[in-house]
């Protein structure tokens, strides 16, 4: 017999429902090809289905056709971005980016308006913050942060006003224990503001560490450039699970790791479809005579974003 823990809340979040919709109206009303700055979400199989139906993923602006729309990612542009394509010529510019992340951009251009101090807290690689510090680019006063180690390097002075802005798909207990230490050095951090880290991250953060209370296996539905799949598995590891895997779909799954587990804890990052979570769960049935699925609810979420 093998039991299966579902996570739930699993998969697409309002913010990834949102930006595939706006791709998928976008076909509809423009016809083919469609052209996306960066992956829409980071997930292998959004981006190939898409691609399929005609949309052509760009990094960079020159490579699209400016008689074309262009649709920005969830993850949201640097103002750079924004004004370079409207000079080129773009027709149709089109935004995805998440609410939450536009909620981000103005907080951070709030703070450079109030002349203060800002710390971004995430990966200085990542879209979304590229996009977050590129709401202000001439700004000076502001540095990205990736772990407590980075808060000795900050040039502020310790008295100095702090504004903080987090990556929204960060780990949630990490962050709390890095804005802490933030707060230690520098009294003056706002002291209201919260991390920005989204309802959907901390909810999928949080079935998953009830699964790991389940078993020894989980299993992160994701691809491996997607931060919020990739913090699940980490938070799996954390949470108790001895081994936690993070696959594009049923056929990267670890098959020797089940020989001696009689349970598997399955959960989707928040840019995966839920077909690869049915398709690896059929698979599973074929594979084993008796199978209990038993559904880990942490939080219902009823949240949409219009499009
Ligand atoms: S993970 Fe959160 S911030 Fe990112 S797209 Fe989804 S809802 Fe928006």
């Amino acid at each position: 017999m093998l039991n299966i823990y579902l996570a739930s809340p699993r998969g697409f979040c309002s913010g990834v429902r949102r930006a595939v919709g706006i791709v998928e109206d976008c076909l509809k009303d423009y016809g083919a090809p469609i052209y996306v700055l960066h992956e829409i979400v980071h997930n292998r199989h959004v981006v190939s289905d898409l691609e399929r139906q005609g949309v052509v993923f760009v990094e960079s602006l020159d490579d699209a056709d400016i008689t074309r729309p262009l649709i920005f990612s969830a993850h949201g542009v640097s103002e750079t971005v924004v004004k370079k394509a409207q000079d080129m010529g773009f027709k149709t510019l089109i935004d995805a980016t998440c609410p939450l992340v536009a909620k981000v951009h103005r907080q951070i251009r709030k703070y450079a308006q109030e002349k203060l101090n800002i710390v971004v807290i995430g990966k200085s690689e990542h879209p979304e913050i590229i996009g977050t510090v590129g709401q202000i680019p001439n700004y000076k006063q502001v540095r990205v942060i990736k772990k407590i180690e980075d808060i000795a390097s900050l040039p502020f002075d310790k008295e100095s006003p702090i504004g903080f802005v987090t990556q929204t798909t960060l780990s949630v207990s990490d962050t709390k224990e890095l804005i802490c230490e933030l707060q230690q050095k520098y009294p003056k951090l706002s002291a209201l503001k919260k991390d920005d880290i989204c309802y959907a991250t901390t909810n999928r953060q949080a079935a998953v560490r009830a699964l790991a209370q389940e078993c020894r296996v989980v299993v992160i539905l994701g691809s491996k450039n997607s931060s919020n799949s990739k913090q699940l598995q980490n938070v799996a590891l954390q949470s108790g699970a001895s081994k936690a895997f993070l696959i594009d779909d049923k056929s990267e799954f670890p098959w020797d790791c089940l020989q001696a587990e009689d349970s598997l804890g399955i959960s989707a990052g928040a840019s995966a479809p839920e077909y690869l979570v049915q398709e690896l769960l059929t698979e599973l049935q074929n594979r084993y005579e008796n199978i209990k699925v038993h559904d880990v609810i942490i939080a219902t979420e009823n949240i949409t974003f219009k499009h």
